[in-house]
């Protein structure tokens, strides 16, 4: 078998993708999940773009997962009367509650977040465009932040606004947020992003939310982009399915310089507590323009696998990217060659670990096993999704196969670092003819052969989820009638 790529990646639909040509390039370059990008477009765009990919898997034969990435409360300018301004350094500047929509000039302009005035204060530095912009507070009144400017440049209409170090209050769900909620429940999305969670408490009411909603299998990604978020990581680590190192916000919020060291705990602390994680923004950006990437993007994108990511995010690079199929191919590739360092292929085992589920302890039994015999992979067959999550969180060069019948379980998977999603019926009325049936699969579609050993995980039929309670060894061989 050709070596398969294990790190997932996740692309974010745009224009640049809506052409039905590039969109099945995509899918063959390997695209693994895609994300609706909620803060641009109409709900009809992101309900016809999932259409696009449920036709396009089906014709492809390749399962994506979608997941659909709600705006949350980011805090933004309104917009000048001449659309952008110039600032200079050292300049007068003012944030005002009381102007309208369009009264921005050159010394001011209108501001929606009706709180900013009370959670700023005099000597705190605001980050407008991503950081591009740096304002340092002079004074507070009457809801008008008056302002030095510490970094100036361009200012357009509508650009993001953070504070250095964190701490503005706004809720993680708007009435936006809601509102597109119902539309993700007819999309019948696989993953739902939660922006800007400041608590367990933001992912909690998500959940309710969502469940509300009808979307009662989606998994749920925390967006870790607060400074405050950081302090309180397990909490909502835990509160969640997966996590996104959302570097954007989170580097402007806690310091570029803090990044590193943040996207590395992040990472290392999702595994742990057996969530799956995904690396996002600027991994490939100079690729909007170039078809190739740069070494430091080469880099980035291999440091993020070394380090487990589960999955590398694009979002410009492909939603409006000159080169969409390039940056695949270029982060399929780099995850590739970096997968074959050793120092990703071998776990350090949880050999310290109590398992308080017997399910939990023949997942890491299989992978122990695994790892330490000449097999050629590990199939699972799941209810939940939860083997296959647990297996993945163990470093290893073997590939995971989840083996279900649940759309839902599948389209999770997709995420999961070095799981593949298999379609099984489960009529089965005995056991060894469902183990039979998943080994001729595999055959089937060419990723087992003749010869080769697979550790198998299942429950006992009709067991339900979190059944799991056996683990067996099959060597594959040639099909009955062939041997006739
Ligand atoms: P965004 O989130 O692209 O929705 O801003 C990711 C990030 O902040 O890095
Ligand atoms: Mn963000």
């Amino acid at each position: 078998m050709t070596a398969l790529r294990r790190t997932k990646i996740v692309a974010t639909l745009g224009p640049a993708t809506d052409d039905l040509e590039v969109l099945e390039k995509l899918f063959y370059a390997g695209i693994d999940v895609v994300r609706l990008n909620f803060s641009h477009g109409k709900a009809q765009d992101h309900i016809d773009r999932a259409k696009k990919i449920r036709a396009m898997a089906k014709k492809t034969g390749r399962r994506v997962g979608i997941l659909a990435d709600l705006q949350g409360p980011k805090i933004r300018i309104s917009r000048f009367a001449n659309d952008k301004i110039w600032l200079n350094e050292g300049q007068y500047f003012a944030l005002d509650i009381n102007l309208g929509e369009e009264e921005g000039d050159h010394e001011q302009v209108g501001i929606t977040y009706e709180p900013l005035s009370r959670e700023v204060k005099k000597g705190g530095r605001l980050l407008l465009d991503d950081g591009r912009i740096v304002l340092e507070v002079d004074k507070v009144e009457k809801g008008r932040v008056s302002c030095t400017v510490i970094v100036g440049g361009q200012l357009s209409n509508n650009k993001g606004i953070n504070l250095l170090g964190g701490g503005l209050s706004a809720a993680a769900l708007t009435d936006k947020d809601k509102e597109d909620i119902k539309t993700i429940a007819k999309i019948k999305a696989d993953f739902v992003a939660i922006s800007f969670p400041r608590s367990a408490k933001d992912m909690h009411e998500a959940r309710e939310l969502l469940n509300a909603a009808g979307c009662c299998d989606v998994s749920l990604v925390a967006k870790m982009e607060r400074a405050e978020a950081m302090e309180v990581m397990d909490e909502i680590i835990l509160a969640s399915d997966v996590i996104m190192v959302a570097r954007g916000d989170l580097g402007v919020e806690i310091g570029d310089a803090n990044l590193p060291a943040a996207q590395k705990r992040l990472i290392k602390r999702a595994r742990q507590l057996n969530r799956a994680v995904i690396t996002a923004t600027q991994m490939m950006e100079s690729m909007i323009e170039n078809a190739i990437p740069t070494r430091a993007e080469v880099f980035d994108v291999a440091n993020a696998v070394v380090d487990g990511t589960d999955a590398i995010m694009l979002s410009a690079e492909t939603a409006m990217g000159n080169y969409p199929v390039q940056t695949i191919e270029a982060v399929s590739r780099v995850c590739l060659e970096t997968e074959k360092q050793s120092s990703v292929r071998v776990s350090k085992h949880r050999v310290d670990m109590q398992f308080d589920r017997v399910d939990l302890a023949i997942a890491m039994g299989a992978m122990y096993m695994a790892n330490h015999m000449d097999t050629q992979g590990i199939i699972s067959l799941t209810q939940s999704g939860s083997a296959p999550l647990w297996m993945s969180r163990i470093s290893s060069s073997l590939p995971i196969f989840a083996f279900s019948n649940k759309e839902a379980t599948l389209g999770k998977v997709t995420l999961y670092r070095g799981v593949i999603p298999v379609y099984l019926e489960l009529k089965f009325s005995d056991q060894a003819a469902l183990n039979q049936a998943a080994l001729k699969t595999l055959k089937d579609l060419k990723y087992a052969q003749v010869g080769d050993t697979y550790i198998l995980t299942e429950g006992d039929l009709n067991a339900g989820a979190g059944g799991t309670n056996a683990l067996k060894v099959f060597s594959v061989k040639e099909d009955e009638k062939k041997k006739a």
